[in-house]
């Protein structure tokens, strides 16, 4: 058949390992999932309240406007109901962009290692990827700003990044809109911004009146707790979305979906919550690292990267057989490094003592 010659070979997104198909492997009754950053708290009690009484019309299509999803949107992030874009997660975002803006002879520039989807879409709509290496763990935003020209469609900015974890300053940021040219779409994936503590960082809704040419992307999947939704939202001038409309597909999310996270976002205390209990929980792994001289990446996130002195995929096999599933750097652009998604205090002293334990045995710890 015809395929897309740039589809040849490419392999499918590789989730985390569900927690089922661990259990059964190794025959655990206890397995505990910290490789996809979702929110060990779960989501709004609100939203369970909900769901134990809800009578909705399954039978009937969703509202495609999402009207009252984004009417409550609207208001929490202080932007005009036609500054926004609903997806199915925001990865349904990330694929609207690309296949908007890319096509052969289109090139995109983005950070690596980051979040793999961008140029996972850009490969599939044919687009030369252009992968600027971070520095540290940051975006190198002079060198990005380097590989843009005349071609260039797309730049994504993942902040904080994922899977380092830290955020681009607001003024670095600043700086650099001002340097892109007006006509390449800048794509600031915001997914972690639930957590963010940090007096470097400020709301970035603003720069979407200063500079038409960003789009802000968000999720209901990470703090909110409701990645099983799959509802992301993107928030941009309303010429822009325009643009975009069109290119999504009329019922991109549920009839469920729609109530679920209108009622997420108006219960923004679980949201204090989560993030208090985050921060304490990272400091978990912070310890740990200090303790045991181990690099880490500072995090603004409910994850954290850091180098365990091994062989990662070891680690990473060696941690399942305990009953806990990670990501190893080795998969993420990392080697010798692991991520790790914050759980609760309970999950986290538990999973650095089974830590301790493996590298003990991998010789790294005397
Ligand atoms: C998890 C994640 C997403 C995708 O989230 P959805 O579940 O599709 O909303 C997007 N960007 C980054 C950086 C992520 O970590």
């Amino acid at each position: 058949m015809k395929w897309k010659q740039q589809i040849l070979g490419m392999k499918p997104y590789k989730p985390g390992k569900p927690v089922e198909e661990v259990q059964r492997e190794f025959g655990l009754d206890e397995v505990v999932k910290l490789a996809s950053n979702e929110n060990p708290f779960g989501f709004s009690p609100k939203v369970k309240q909900f769901l134990a009484q809800d009578q909705s019309h399954h039978e009937i299509y969703p509202d495609g406007y999402a009207q009252s999803l984004r009417t409550a949107v609207a208001e929490f992030v202080g932007v005009q109901e036609n500054q926004l874009i609903f997806g199915n997660g925001s990865d349904d975002l990330i694929a609207i962009l690309t296949r908007a803006l890319l096509a052969p002879g289109v090139n995109t520039v983005m950070a690596t290692p980051s979040f793999s989807q961008y140029a996972h879409n850009a490969q599939i709509e044919g687009a030369e990827v252009r992968e600027v290496p971070l520095v540290d763990g940051n975006h190198d935003l002079d060198g990005m700003l380097a590989q843009i020209d005349d071609n260039t469609a797309i730049v994504w900015i993942c902040s904080p990044n994922n899977p380092t974890g830290g955020i681009v300053p607001a003024a670095a940021l600043k700086a650099f809109l001002a340097k892109v040219p007006s006509d390449v779409l800048v794509v600031l994936d915001e997914a972690y911004y639930e957590y963010v503590d940090n007096e470097e960082h400020e709301n970035a809704v603003p720069y979407v009146e200063q500079f038409p040419n960003v789009i802000i992307l968000r999720t209901f999947s990470k703090a909110y707790g409701l990645a099983g939704f799959r509802v992301g939202y993107g928030i941009a001038q309303a010429d822009v979305i325009s643009m975009l409309d069109p290119v999504r597909a009329p019922f991109n999310n549920t009839v469920l979906s729609h109530k679920v996270a209108e009622i997420a976002i108006r219960d923004q205390a679980f949201i204090q919550q989560c993030k208090e209990l985050n921060k304490e929980g990272r400091k978990q792994y912070v310890a740990f690292c200090e303790k045991h001289n181990l690099h880490y990446f500072h995090s603004e996130t409910n994850f954290i990267l850091f180098d365990v002195k091994a062989d990662s995929n070891v680690v990473f096999q060696e941690l399942m057989k305990r009953g806990f599933i990670i990501r190893s750097g080795a998969a993420l652009g990392l080697p010798g490094y692991i991520r790790v998604t914050i759980g609760t205090n309970a999950q986290n002293a538990k999973f650095l003592q089974k830590l301790e334990e493996v590298l003990v045995e991998q010789g790294v710890f005397a």
